[in-house]
């Protein structure tokens, strides 16, 4: 018959699965408001660059004891939740560590101890990891972690994550340290597991005075606590900045893998100037090209990949510790482009999804998130996209909202103005027409 607990575990996935999902349909969605770009070509190249960047973690090692302490946050929390397998059986089918006891059966109890251990050891390495990013964020308060797009939320939120993994494997510690008091008082349904030391060292003395009830109820608690938790977890991060952990994989495999500094010609801006110069001949623009505004100016002008860009941002800020435009004090903060660019996405969707496909609130990611000072102090120095270790490119959407300003609101500053009026009359950025270029030479020689 099935049991009180397997009726709740049930309910819990189902519910848990319904908000994960329906959340994960709409980053998706948000992704594919975004214009088409084509992503797929070398695929190998692609391949290696998520293996090294997103799983390896290549470029984190710039500073070896944060990027080694966050890499035994990432393994730790993947491993540990392997353990989840055998929740997942226990929960479905009422019982208690039902991989133990298969293993006890086949006389392997040796193998569930060893990986039970390890799984702990990880447990109190992302425990002592969380505090020293905790005390390194608020106490040391390191100035990358800083900035105006870095109060309330954000900062919430990376506080929040930390302490979210501590509670969990606080709760895994728990949960053992219970158990094994329980195996050694011989109640029924706790299969033996061999030592866990970590927990043994530090957390059965403290529930060993207590009577077999309180133990068995505390063992219940933790194993909820850790259930719940999980799954809350794997919600919550679907609305915070740690969606990286996800997100990074797509991202960095569909990276840019041109040479930073090429930027993409316009193709309806180069038919334009072929046509000028006589290269191509004078053609009428396709539909699709006469409605699509030059540059960009919301979300929906933005490739998709600039929107999975932005859902991938981990706002760590080393993009911006880089950016010469915010070290020398301008407003321009490519995290926070980053960020800007997400929240308007997000608030696009919302509307979208409630009042349908052609909706408008009147706003616009330029303008009313990102200024115009913000866009004309970057340098299009490509430092934040050398810097970024999930290899976003907030350059890409600076030069595309550059460019709307520029060729469709003719709003670029006047000395721009100037130069491009000259390059188009002169074929130079100065007022000098080619035939003059030599002209300093010249007089040089007759001078000597
Ligand atoms: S490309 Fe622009 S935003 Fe990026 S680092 Fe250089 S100046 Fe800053
Ligand atoms: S764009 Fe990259 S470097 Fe900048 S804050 Fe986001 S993840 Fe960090």
């Amino acid at each position: 018959m099935i049991s009180f607990q397997q009726i709740l575990f049930l309910i819990t996935i189902l519910v848990a699965g319904y908000f994960f999902f329906r959340r994960v349909l709409q980053i998706r969605k948000n992704i594919l408001m975004g214009q088409d770009e084509d992503r797929t070509d070398q695929p190998t190249k692609r391949w290696k660059s998520m293996l090294l960047v997103a799983f390896g973690q290549k470029k984190m090692f710039k500073k070896p004891i944060p990027a080694f302490l966050h890499l035994l946050i990432y393994i730790g929390f993947i491993v540990i939740n392997i353990e989840g397998i055998e929740f997942f059986l226990d929960g479905i089918f009422g019982k208690h560590r039902m991989i133990a006891r298969l293993l006890q059966r086949l006389d392997l109890t040796i193998f569930y101890s060893i990986t039970l251990n390890i799984f702990e050891f990880l447990a109190l390495a992302v425990i002592l990891s969380c505090v020293f990013f905790l005390i390194r964020r608020n106490v040391y308060k390191i100035k990358r972690f800083d900035g105006v797009e870095m109060s309330r939320w954000p900062k919430l939120d990376a506080n929040l994550i930390l302490i979210f993994e501590i509670i969990l494997m606080f709760a895994i510690m728990t949960m053992n340290a219970t158990d094994q008091i329980l195996q050694e008082r011989n109640v029924v349904g706790f299969p033996n597991t061999g030592l866990m030391i970590i927990s043994e060292i530090f957390a059965s003395p403290f529930y060993r005075p207590f009577n077999t009830e309180l133990v068995l109820a505390i063992e219940r608690i933790a194993w909820w606590a850790h259930i719940i938790g999980i799954f809350s977890f794997a919600i919550y991060v679907t609305y915070s900045k740690h969606l990286h952990t996800f997100m990074a994989f797509p991202n960095t495999y569909y990276s840019n893998l041109e040479p930073f500094g090429k930027i993409k010609n316009m193709p309806e801006v180069t038919r334009e100037v072929n046509m000028m110069l006589g290269i191509a001949q004078v053609e009428s623009p396709t539909n699709s090209e006469t409605v699509r505004s030059l540059g960009a100016k919301d979300i929906k002008d933005l490739s998709w990949k600039n929107l999975m860009d932005a859902y991938t941002c981990t706002e760590c800020g080393r993009c911006t510790a880089q950016c010469p435009a915010n070290q020398t004090g301008k407003l321009l903060s490519p995290r926070k482009i980053m960020m800007d660019t997400r929240d308007r996405m997000e608030e696009l969707g919302d509307l979208l999804a409630k009042s349908g496909k052609e909706a408008t609130d009147g706003k616009s990611l330029l303008g009313d998130y990102i200024s115009k000072e913000e866009i004309f102090a970057c340098t299009s120095c490509n430092a934040c996209v050398e810097a970024c270790p999930v290899t976003i490119d907030p350059l890409s959407i600076i030069l595309q909202m550059r460019r709307y300003m520029s060729m469709e609101e003719s709003s670029a500053p006047q000395e721009w103005n100037a130069m491009f009026s000259n390059i188009e009359t002169s074929f130079s950025p100065w007022k000098f027409p080619p035939s003059e270029r030599f002209k300093w030479a010249d007089e040089f020689t007759k001078e000597n």
